[in-house]
């Protein structure tokens, strides 16, 4: 794919990192001119989009006046350390070393913090924690997978280059003894697989949770399971078999004809979206985690999770580094607590259990029922374009910040956890990682009674 085209006099910088969905591509070339970027080789349109032209706004208010950005910070470090219950949001478009700097401050803070994650792929880290998970790198699935099942999902519509980079469109496997891949579309309801796969199979949506564990269990022979779906194989057929494209009646002549496909593979990948817009049965993340184990019983095989944009996997593993928990940690009484069930930010902000947020990365990405929580308690907002979608209560503190991978150098972590280099590519505000930084050493000298030199701490 194309991205924008650059004037022949721009500057090209390259191996530019994309943080448009979690694919997080590493190849594109950006062309820089009169310090605005002027073209993005290889970006999709959505990453074009992410790129933009490399303009964000410098601007921090306080109480809604414009003030300078020293200023905001010394109110902001002032009403954090004075919150008894405050809360530190990780909003995507955030670098690793802003990720670490937040956590630091919720520490410091004793504040409780939250990610993105909490309101999106919590059903599946919770499984994976519950269950274990057989997961892959992409380049695992590039170079091994001769079997894709994509599974409600066509990653064209929301994960633009996955194919091209990673799965099927690359190429056949290298690793593959078979030298070609099988791809396999399943449809549940709405949600569909890529038009052009070679196989394609309809699940109902209230069925999909009871053909994931069928598949299961045939895959890894439990106790009865090839029977059953052997009397299923033989009652009357309302419907055809994988690749068809018609439902059949039966879970288990369901589970049997996917079953078949897969165990033809050496190598299966399974790729379904870790935060898909539509709602689903809440035991599809399990049901998947269980899937991708089996299939190890059988063949080998890995379940390939699509998360969006923003480096929201590097929250997670930051996260985890630093306490021991991917979400929803809790400083309140010093050691961090794990609070994914009833702590998480939202209900910890409904409940009344929050006096003042701190909330990091692109406030426009935080989800609406978050946003909406949001409005009853004065809110810290540092990000960028922060000043364009203020957050809270009117009595609020906003700071505009670079982007990541745009104006900020640093860390990413692809949807995989596979770490990339986040590069400065224009002049811009202070990335969040100088800005959380400058705070928390305000917050660490109040508390031992010394000052903070005028612009002390922000690397500019
Ligand atoms: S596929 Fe995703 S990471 Fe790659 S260029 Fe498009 S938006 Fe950016």
């Amino acid at each position: 794919m194309a991205g924008v085209v650059a004037p022949s006099s721009a500057t090209t910088i390259p191996h530019a990192t994309c943080l448009g969905c979690g694919c997080a591509c590493d190849d594109i070339e950006v062309a820089v001119s009169d310090g605005r970027i002027a073209g993005a080789r290889r970006a999709c349109a959505l990453g074009a989009s992410w790129f933009g032209d490399g303009h964000v706004p410098g601007v921090a208010r306080v109480d809604g006046s414009d003030r300078p950005v020293d200023d905001a910070l010394a109110a902001a470090a002032h009403a954090l350390a004075g919150a008894r219950r405050p809360l530190i949001y990780l909003a995507p478009g955030l670098s690793c070393e802003a990720q670490r700097a937040a956590v630091a401050l919720a520490d410091r803070l004793h504040a409780a913090i939250d990610s993105v994650s909490s309101a999106t792929v919590l059903p599946s880290i919770l499984a994976a924690q519950e269950r274990g998970r057989a997961g892959a790198t992409l380049g695992e699935l590039r170079n091994r997978a001769d079997v894709v099942v994509y599974w409600a999902v066509d990653p064209g519509v929301s994960y633009p280059r996955f194919r091209e980079r990673y799965a099927d469109l690359a190429g056949p496997p290298p690793q593959a003894a078979a030298g070609t891949r099988t791809v396999l579309a399943v449809d549940v309801g709405g949600a569909h697989g890529p038009p052009d796969a070679g196989h394609r199979f309809t699940v109902a949506p209230g069925d999909e949770v009871a053909v994931l564990t069928a598949t299961a269990a045939l895959l890894t022979g439990a106790p009865g399971s090839e029977a059953v779906a052997a009397g299923a194989a033989a009652a009357p057929a309302g419907g055809q078999a994988c690749g068809a494209g018609t439902a059949p009646t039966s879970v288990w002549r369901q589970a049997e004809a996917l079953v078949a496909v897969m165990r033809a593979g050496a190598y299966v990948a399974v790729v379904a979206d870790s935060e898909p817009s539509d709602d689903r049965d809440p035991g599809r993340a399990s049901a998947l985690v269980s899937l991708s184990q089996a299939l190890n019983a059988a063949t080998r095989g890995a379940l390939v999770s699509l998360r969006a944009g923003g480096n929201r996997s590097g929250a997670d593993s930051v996260l985890t580094s630093q306490t021991g928990y991917p979400l929803a940690v809790d400083f309140t009484h010093g050691s961090p607590r794990y609070r994914p069930h009833d702590g998480e930010a939202r209900a910890r902000l409904l409940s009344g259990a929050v006096d003042r947020a701190l909330v990091v990365g692109d406030a426009a990405l935080v989800p609406a029922a978050v946003a909406a929580a949001l409005a009853a308690v004065p809110v810290v907002t540092i990000g960028p374009r922060a000043s364009e979608a203020p957050l809270g209560s009117r009595d609020g503190i906003v700071v505009d910040a670079g982007q990541a991978g745009v104006h900020e150098a640093g860390t990413a972590l692809r949807m995989d956890d596979v770490p990339l280099p986040l590069r400065a590519l224009v002049p811009g505000p202070p990335g969040v990682a100088s800005l959380l930084r400058a705070i928390l050493a305000r917050v660490e000298a109040a508390s031992h009674g010394t000052a903070v030199a005028a612009g002390g701490g922000v690397a500019r």
